[in-house]
């Protein structure tokens, strides 16, 4: 969807003054501002407008956030109904009708077996903190400490603070290899690779020499999306669903990024049918703002009272946006949309691979996509089939995007991958002129003289 009408671009120096003041005031460890130099005023839908008055389309959504792009009509409406009624702005984790309205939307789209028997939790309004309160959960319900977690997995940024608060001393994370098709940890691939990682696990809890003791969870993203964009074979999901009932091990699906119809499953648990004991949800669950929550199967509801407190647990606006987008998802087929559209996307991006090399891979699930970038003229790696991962050109691309008017973000083990996250909302034509700014983008990265080899030479 266009903006309307543009808005008047700024003079120059305003925003340039900004973004200078940005980079002498802000964080060192700020991230997206370093590579996406823009100063946004105005948005719609899939597009974005610059201060300067330039129209971008944004395939990053708010790192995967905007299910239905940038301030769709029905989030704004239910935020302005809010604010309209004189409702209060901050309850902490009290009853609200708005508050009652999202649980009961929420609760319609997840799997029904899991929903019937489940229980939320309110967390404060960030993915990570959702983690961590699964975290509490499964340990206070088990009385064990330790978590499995795989390879290339991302869950949020806060284990430091729990650490720091004592309430993580004896935490330990057992590591397992996530299932990879390109870049196959064992070097075969496919559901071979699959079945190996799957017996690897079994084998590391069943192995009383292996070192470790039987944990309080596993935690899991059916795709994992920072990591690069890699999809859980269905088949290795249901393993890991039977191995975890086996042995007792709540299983913690994190679909923060995942959710809300982004896989072209409502929830991405679904394409496989397992149902976990624990969801970590947020990011589109909000419509735009901030809201993170935990659903779990209610035999674990066993913690204390405050166990996972925090000021801001209530955002009423947030649940209002959220209930909107979910029902909006639901009425609409979104995921059944996205998934199509995803699976259009993926077969033009594999025939712009055959015309360049440099693409790796292609891979994704639904409206979650993405395009490896490799140094096709490099030997493979380890004896792997895979070309070595070529940062440098990932971000000459990704510049090259920003020039004409499209932003991705990049991600992966390098930061080679090319991610894809745009709106549900997505029309044909503009999936079209995204892939169509791609494929330009990276013929011109292909001849960038600023593209480098990893080891620094300029090609
Ligand atoms: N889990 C997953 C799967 C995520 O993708 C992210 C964020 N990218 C998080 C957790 C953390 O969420 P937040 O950034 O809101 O803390």
């Amino acid at each position: 969807m266009a903006v309307t009408e543009p808005a008047p671009a700024a003079p120059p120096a305003a925003y340039e003054g900004i973004l200078r003041r940005q980079a002498m005031r802000e964080s060192a460890a700020r991230t997206y501002a370093r590579s996406l130099p823009i100063v946004p005023v105005r948005a719609r839908g899939l597009t974005i407008e610059g201060a300067d008055g330039r129209r971008y389309l944004d395939c990053l959504s708010g790192a995967g956030t905007l299910a239905l792009g940038h301030n769709h009509p029905v989030v704004l409406e239910a935020i302005k109904k809010v604010l309209d009624s004189g409702a209060p702005l901050h309850v902490l984790d009290l009853a609200t009708p708005v508050k009652d309205a999202f649980t009961t939307e929420l609760f319609a789209t997840l799997p029904r077996e899991f929903a019937e028997n489940a229980r939320i939790q309110f967390c404060g309004p960030a993915g990570t903190d959702a983690v961590e309160a699964a975290f509490k959960l499964v340990r206070a319900a088990t009385g064990r400490s330790g978590l499995l977690a795989f390879t290339g997995a991302y869950h949020g940024m806060t284990a430091g603070a729990l650490a720091a608060s004592g309430g993580a001393e004896d935490v330990r994370v057992t590591r397992l290899p996530f299932p990879q098709e390109y870049r196959c940890p064992f070097g075969v691939g496919g559901e071979r690779g699959a079945r190996i990682a799957a017996r690897w696990t079994e084998t590391v809890l069943d192995d009383p020499k292996s070192g470790t003791p039987t944990p309080a969870g596993m935690i899991l993203e059916p795709v994992q999306g920072e990591g690069g964009v890699n999809p859980a074979p269905d088949s290795w999901l249901r393993r890991m669903r039977d191995i975890t009932a086996a042995r007792s091990i709540p299983l913690i699906a994190d679909e923060v990024q995942t959710g809300v119809g982004r896989t072209g499953a409502f929830w991405a648990v679904e394409h496989s049918g397992i149902v976990p004991d624990v969801m970590v949800l947020s990011k589109a669950i909000g419509g735009s703002l901030p809201l993170a929550v935990i659903v779990y199967r209610s035999e674990l509801d066993t913690w204390q009272p405050g166990a996972h407190a925090g000021t801001f647990r209530g955002n009423q606006l947030a649940m209002a946006a959220g209930t909107a987008t979910l029902a909006y998802v639901r009425e609409n087929r979104l995921a059944e949309r996205a998934g199509t559209l995803g699976a259009r996307m993926l077969a033009s991006l594999r025939a712009l691979a055959a015309d360049h090399p440099c693409i790796g891979d292609v891979r994704g699930r639904g409206l979650m996509i993405g395009v490896e970038l490799v140094d096709p003229e490099a030997a493979p790696v380890d004896g792997g089939s895979a070309a070595p991962p070529d940062p440098a050109l990932a971000v000459a691309v990704q510049q090259e995007c920003l020039r004409r008017g499209l932003i991705v973000e990049l991600g992966g083990r390098h930061s080679t991958v090319v991610r894809l996250l745009p709106p549900l909302t997505l029309t044909d034509e503009q999936a079209t002129a995204v892939i169509d700014r791609l494929a330009d983008a990276m013929a011109a990265a292909e001849h960038s003289p600023h593209r480098r080899t990893a080891t620094g030479s300029i090609r």
